[in-house]
């Protein structure tokens, strides 16, 4: 039986951690000098096992590794190598790692697989550019134009122009041509992932089938008061929008708490304004976060929390605007690709649900798809806590690769 190499697995895992914007900590944000390293590094070990790389012009990296110069659909395996700011080295590397790591044990074993394998290292997943989350993947599938891909920008403003022409990387390749060009390429698609959440360690279990990811959505609210001295405005005249805010985040709370375990509700995010100590806020706008395995029901807790500030008007005497909202459906996997994932008896596995985005989510629109969780100790993720045993690599390799050859 073939088996998977721990150390090695371990020695690639603490070399891209090492690519880092900031020291002690791991940042490496899409188109960073950090970033452009690691996809370096990650080029020259594929190189070393005889796969043809290439970029494409959003700066996801594609290994191939297919050594009878086989003409088929490829099988898709990989991850994204950027990063939020001071994370874990687990997220997203994990699966390139795995990914490069089936293939190393079919290199050194002079094994060819039956179709072509090519390893995904993709940009941005994170969302630092586009805040809807896996842009290098949404590029892959040709899910936006050109135009609106070019619309967003990061914290500074800057577009994936002005940040591949900085990143040094591209040379003259131009943007865009090849936009969707994953569309009808891949036979199929794997994700190894960590879990981000504590399912897996809590049943004491070592690998997860990913049925599918949730439903996902977003209310963004505006609250508007008036700003007003703090002192000399009496409190029966305010009309103070982070009273509003306040009391609306409280009641999200109390809503995802009634649905505990089947929904989940956050605000995460509050801008004020003018955010001054002694100033009545005179505009708060918050993002309301929404997520449950139940289409039905996650759209049941925006129309609640909709009517919920809309109520608020009264209450506070002040404005309310539901700026923007959207939702992604319940997205489930392709059921034969895991129905050969249960196949393969991993010990110890169980199904259970992802309940954040991933890359895997934007491949299961072109093609089948399948996402496989490895446990994330203590549940942890996006911090420098983050953890997965060594062990769950191994199992999850030594399982995987069987997959790959008859
Ligand atoms: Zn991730």
């Amino acid at each position: 039986m073939l088996k998977s190499n721990p150390e090695r697995m371990q020695e690639r895992l603490n070399r891209i951690a090492g690519f880092t914007e900031e020291e002690n900590k791991i940042t490496r944000r899409t188109y960073s000098k950090a970033w452009v390293e690691a996809i370096k590094y990650v080029k020259k070990e594929m190189e070393a096992m005889e796969i043809k790389v290439r970029m494409d012009s959003f700066g996801n990296v594609i290994g191939q590794y297919n050594p009878e110069g086989l003409i088929k659909k490829p099988v898709g395996i990989g991850s994204h190598i950027d990063s939020v700011q001071n994370a874990g080295a687990y997220d997203g590397v994990a699966g390139i790692v795995v990914g490069m790591e089936l293939v190393s044990v079919m290199h050194e074993n002079s094994i060819k697989p039956e179709v072509p394998v090519e390893i995904l290292v993709t940009a941005d997943e994170e969302g630092a550019i586009c805040q809807r989350g896996y842009f290098g993947a949404r590029f892959m599938a040709g899910d936006m134009e050109v135009e609106e891909l070019l619309s967003y920008t990061d914290v500074n403003g800057k577009n994936l122009e002005v940040l591949r022409k900085e990143s040094g990387i591209f040379k003259d390749i131009p943007f865009g041509n090849d936009n969707g060009w994953a569309k009808n390429y891949y036979d199929r698609f794997y994700e190894v992932h960590v879990e981000q959440g504590g399912v897996l360690e809590s049943r004491h279990c070592d690998a997860g089938i990913v049925k599918g990811v949730v439903g996902i959505g977003r209310l963004f609210i505006d609250f508007y008061g008036e700003s007003d001295h703090a002192g000399p405005t009496i409190m029966e005249v305010r009309h103070d929008s982070m009273v509003a805010a306040s009391d609306f985040i409280l009641r999200s709370w109390e809503l995802g708490r009634e649905y505990n375990g089947r929904a989940t509700t956050t605000v995460g995010r509050i801008q004020n304004y003018p955010n001054i100590h002694n100033v009545i806020a005179g505009k708060t706008s918050v993002v309301f976060d929404f997520r449950s395995e139940e289409d039905e029901l996650a759209l049941a807790i925006a129309k609640e929390i909709k009517e919920y500030a809309l109520s608020l008007k009264d209450k506070y005497g002040i404005g309310v605007e539901i700026i923007r909202e959207v939702y992604t459906p319940v997205k489930l996997f392709s059921p034969d690709l895991i129905e050969t994932i249960r196949e393969l008896k991993i010990p110890n596995s169980m199904d259970l649900y992802s309940w954040a985005g991933h890359d895997a989510k934007m491949f299961a629109e072109i093609t089948d798809t399948a996402m496989i969780f490895m446990p994330s100790i203590g549940g942890k993720s996006h911090c420098p806590e983050e953890f997965t045993d060594i062990k769950s690599f191994q199992l999850v390799c030594d399982n995987l690769i069987r997959l790959f050859i008859s």
